[in-house]
């Protein structure tokens, strides 16, 4: 296979780390983790710009510097069960498995969740799981979660994931009235039933789909 860890520096210096991402586990594992094994057939050139990028089933493999960004704001530790709702590629999954302890990932999309944990099995990551089905609804029986990380928008932060935090855990969700301009937001769980919520700006990414999110047709979910 091509040796592309010279893109893959190049990719982290100029687009994270000189962007302001310091945290040294996140730049390392994004030294680590081959994006290029992410991307879609037909994208190979592509997969160390600083963009998102198509993959199956009309969905994106995120932006490198978001992806960064969102782990940063989730303060991810060494000791840490982690969800992802939207695995997608499983990129962002597999840049956090090399952080944390464990991370739990779900995808609505049956076809990306299981081509996803055929590159988790090539790769060796064997402390990632993948569920398909819907990730407003969190990953009951493996909470409580030091951190969840949101990779779609919604019209809110799902009541259900807010309750599968740890004291202390940290949820980082795009949430927007509209099903495709969200803010950046940061949940976390300060008691029992006690959270404080942080703003971090806007951004765009496609619709959390689901029982806490939007419906199919892109309207607000009763
Ligand atoms: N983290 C991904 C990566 O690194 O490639 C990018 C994810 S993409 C921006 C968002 C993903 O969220 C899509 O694959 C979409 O199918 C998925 N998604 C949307 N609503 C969902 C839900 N309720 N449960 C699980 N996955 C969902």
């Amino acid at each position: 296979m091509l040796d592309l860890s010279h893109a893959r520096d190049r990719m982290v210096d100029i687009h994270v780390s000189r962007r302001g991402i310091h945290d040294r586990n996140i730049l390392e594992a994004m030294r680590q983790v081959p994006r290029e094994v992410f991307v879609a057939p037909g994208y190979e050139e592509f997969p160390y710009e600083d963009g998102p990028l198509p993959i199956a089933e009309g969905q994106t493999i995120s932006q490198p510097y978001i992806v960064a960004f969102m782990i940063e704001m989730a303060e991810l530790g060494a000791g840490d069960q982690v969800l992802e709702v939207g695995t997608g590629s499983g990129y962002a999954a597999a840049v956090m498995s090399r952080i944390v302890e464990r991370v739990y990932t779900i995808e609505r999309h049956a076809g990306l969740a299981e081509t996803a944990r055929q590159r988790f099995e090539e790769l060796g990551y064997d402390n990632i799981e993948v569920r398909t089905g819907d990730g407003t609804k969190g990953w009951p029986d493996a909470a409580p979660f030091d951190a969840i990380v949101v990779a779609a928008g919604g019209p809110g932060a799902p009541l259900a994931l807010q309750e599968q935090l740890d004291v202390g855990g940290r949820l980082v969700i795009p949430v927007g009235d509209e099903p495709h301009d969200q803010r950046l937001l940061k949940v976390t769980r300060t008691g029992a039933a006690t959270y404080s919520e942080e703003d971090f700006g806007g951004v765009r990414f496609v619709p959390l789909i689901g029982e806490q999110g939007w419906p199919e047709n892109g309207s607000r979910s009763k």
